[in-house]
């Protein structure tokens, strides 16, 4: 349909260089050139495309200049093997959208018009190939004028899978808080639009699992939710009605903006204009001046958002810990204390899908969670590797399975602390492998023990592969843009298992094919209280402090930290420290933010992971440039050494010097710490990767200061930088050690789908 020439011609008038590919797994696209002719390329792509073109998922990476001289149309590289694409849930189109809103449309006001260019897809798909059959809709039989649709090449909705309307599809209904029935179809709809502006709780049968609605506005109702869901102060996200009431409480840029409105449709983190007037409830997001939010993205929320025509909290039906509810009676059953009214239907929803969580950082986008809009769409390596399962991490868990040169990476699983989390992982590892009918030559986990992914893995057969969590990251941030060894990972986050049966947290490892050296690490110190700690800053703020009087400590009342305990409290932590009990030494960077955002008095204890360090990062002072000195000493590894920047900030604290310049110091400091390892380690090729690069300030800093001292830093786009990316490292860690396999000739694909029509 001339997309290829499209393309080509668009990047001959920009003066880019690069090619552009077709593949089974869509169209690739290389442009090199000056940064602000890319950005023009990346927005005129999407608003140029040729008439029947459509673009199901739009994903950019930025990566090294490889000096093209040209631009050309690349021979389509089917080499590879060939799985097939299973596209993810893609946002309404404008044309059904139309449609829904049209009084003299037969699908006026119907909640699940699709066409080919848009609707659910992963999120209903049972098996491949991707036909009526395999999908949640098989109950549901076309009515003849849906069928004529479907069977009409002309048409918008030919061979639409999920293709329905009033007369023949999935309906509404509202029920109510005991489960009893309520109107169905429009009048359910507007029920459910009553009961939020009445500042009830509504648990809404979202595109991948249910949903918690209630008025963005209404203090109380806030509350009442975060009561109810168990969720003390993590920020809720919000639906807003359209692009203008987003840029009402947002600043947005173009970038921004192009996130927000792009077919993936995620919760977009950005700046909030005036947290104080502009009429969201505080606890929404207490204390945070970023807000995460999203546009409607499926015909209901459409109709509801209408209908309402101001923001809502949109978060995951779910209590705190708990995976999404997909299922109608599971949601009536588990959410029934933290709903008033449930809007669901009789679309079954094959497997969860969350929203993605996606922002702009260091000029460009970075996908936090990776789930609806997203999976399961592979990353693409420049070389086939075996199959390999990897079941990530503990936290903010994602498995991946590999297949040739294309990784396929879960949808957001979440944290593996409840049972139905873990039953929602074992799930997910059968679920990728079932649908492309895989089976792993290797499997893949995480070094630590305990994490349930490895205990899991470990049952399984080949023999589990462990990876070292910090080699991981690195590896994953490599994998992503595409690069090969030798580079040096700076990989800082919270806690992560040692190859030394240590915690390790604040690491630089050299990706040499050992796989790894360990170049240098922070500093280590004990965690009084181990996991009590990671809920309190104020005992990694202690354990900095023994770590460099012992006992001593105890004796000097006027230590910052000892003023946030209670003495009973110090008696029983002096006990276990002396006693070396449940006070594990770490080198973790994540909680050397924290202590420091204890003695600067910002917070003592969190309620959520992370709190802390972004709470610190929030008080930055941002006119300060100076910067609290780290120490390296030793040489294989260094140590980073932490003592200098803690005599300054007791010293700043004497002086009544503002946390806010404080916490710059101490985030100036990392970034020279950081500078002047990489100089130590004399790599040219640096990526940032881990939880602490979740942290804008610190990225953004860090990647300028690299480019100045003529580094080349690359950071995660498409991987969230935090433990959501740890399964796509494991696969890339364990495919170099296997080395580069040939592929299985008889591996041939069991379906086809083509990403634009
Ligand atoms: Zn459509
Ligand atoms: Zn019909
Ligand atoms: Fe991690």
């Amino acid at each position: 349909m001339g997309f290829r020439p499209f393309v080509f011609r668009l990047a001959e008038e920009l003066d880019l260089s690069g090619w552009v590919l077709n593949s089974s797994h869509g169209v690739f696209i290389e442009v090199e050139g000056a940064r602000s002719r890319i950005d023009d390329f990346l927005r005129r792509v999407n608003e140029e495309k040729p008439p029947r073109a459509v673009i199901f998922s739009l994903e950019t990476s930025f990566l090294e200049p490889r000096g093209y001289d040209s631009f050309e149309i690349r021979e389509s590289d089917d080499s590879g093997s060939k799985t097939t694409l299973i596209p993810p849930d893609i946002a309404t189109c404008a044309e059904c959208l139309a449609e829904i809103f049209d009084p003299a449309d037969r699908r006026y006001h119907y909640p699940f018009t699709n066409c080919t260019n848009c609707g659910p897809r992963y999120s209903i798909l049972k098996a491949l190939p991707y036909d009526r059959p395999n999908t949640s809709m098989e109950a549901f039989r076309m009515c003849p004028a849906c069928e004529a649709e479907y069977r009409d090449p002309r048409n918008r909705r030919f061979h639409a899978q999920p293709n329905a309307c009033p007369g023949c599809g999935p309906r509404l209904q509202w029920f109510g808080a005991p489960g009893e029935p309520g109107p169905e179809h429009h009048d359910a709809l507007l029920r459910t639009a009553e009961a939020i502006r009445a500042g009830k709780i509504v648990a809404l049968k979202g595109l991948g699992g249910f949903q918690l609605i209630a008025d963005a506005r209404n203090e109380e109702a806030v509350q009442r939710l975060r009561h109810r869901k168990h969720r003390e102060e993590k920020p809720f996200a919000l639906m807003v009605p359209d692009l203008t009431s987003g840029q009402a409480l947002c600043h947005l840029s173009e970038q921004e903006t192009r996130l927000l409105t792009a077919v993936e449709a995620p919760i977009v983190l950005a700046r909030r204009l005036d947290s104080e007037n502009d009429g969201i409830a505080r606890a929404v997001a207490p204390r945070n001046p970023i807000l995460g939010v999203m546009l409607p993205s499926t015909p209901l929320h459409h109709l509801l958002m209408r209908e309402l025509g101001f923001p809502v909290v949109a978060t995951s039906g779910n209590l705190s810990g708990e995976p999404i509810c997909i299922d109608n009676g599971e949601a009536v059953h588990r959410l029934s204390g933290i709903a008033d009214g449930f809007l669901a239907h009789d679309r079954p929803i094959v497997r969860h899908v969350d929203d993605s969580v996606a922002r702009v950082v260091a000029g460009r986008e970075q996908i936090l969670r990776r789930a609806r809009g997203y999976a399961p769409l592979p990353i693409h390596a420049s070389a086939p590797a075996p199959t390999i399962l990897a079941t990530g991490a503990h936290l903010k868990n994602t498995v991946a399975l590999n297949i040739g040169a294309e990784t396929f990476i879960s949808q957001h699983i979440g944290d593996l602390d409840s049972p139905m989390a873990y039953e929602a992982f074992q799930r997910v590892c059968q679920d990728l492998q079932a649908l492309y009918g895989a089976t792993p030559e290797a499997i893949a986990c995480d070094l630590h023990p305990e994490y349930l992914s490895t205990k899991f893995a470990k049952t399984l057969r080949p023999k589990a592969l462990p990876v070292q969590h910090h080699f991981a990251h690195v590896a994953a941030c490599m994998a992503e843009n595409e690069l090969e060894p030798p580079v040096l990972g700076i990989s800082w986050d919270g806690t992560g298992y040692g190859t030394d049966g240590t915690i390790w947290g604040g690491e630089f490892l050299i990706a040499d094919g050992t796989p790894f050296t360990r170049a240098a690490h922070f500093r280590p110190f004990r965690l009084p209280g181990g996991e009590t700690a990671i809920r309190e800053p104020r005992r990694c703020a202690l354990g900095l402090f023994f770590e460099l009087s012992g006992e001593a400590l105890f004796d000097q009342p006027e230590r910052a930290p000892l003023s946030h305990f209670e003495s009973r409290e110090l008696s029983l932590i002096r006990q276990a420290l002396a006693r070396q009990l449940n006070a594990p030494l770490t080198s973790s960077a994540g909680r050397l933010f924290d202590a420091v955002a204890s003695l600067l008095g910002i917070r003592q204890r969190v309620s959520f992971e992370g709190q802390a360090a972004m709470e610190l990062e929030f008080a930055i002072d941002h006119r300060v440039s100076d910067a609290y000195t780290f120490d390296l000493k030793g040489d294989d590894p260094i140590v980073v050494d932490w003592e200098p920047v803690l005599w300054e900030i007791q010293r700043d604290l004497q002086l009544g010097v503002s946390p806010g310049v404080m916490s710059a110091r101490f985030h100036n400091g990392l970034v020279e710490a950081a500078v002047a390892v990489t100089q130590r380690a004399g790599l040219r090729q640096v990526v940032l990767t881990g939880g602490c690069f979740q942290n804008r300030y610190l990225t953004e800093r860090l990647v300028q200061r690299l480019r100045e001292e003529g580094f080349r830093p690359a950071w995660h786009q498409r991987v969230p930088p935090n433990d959501g990316g740890i399964a796509l490292g494991q696969i890339a860690a364990v495919a170099q050690s296997m080395g580069q396999q040939p592929l299985d000739p008889l591996n041939e694909p069991s379906g086809f789908l083509r990403t634009t029509r």
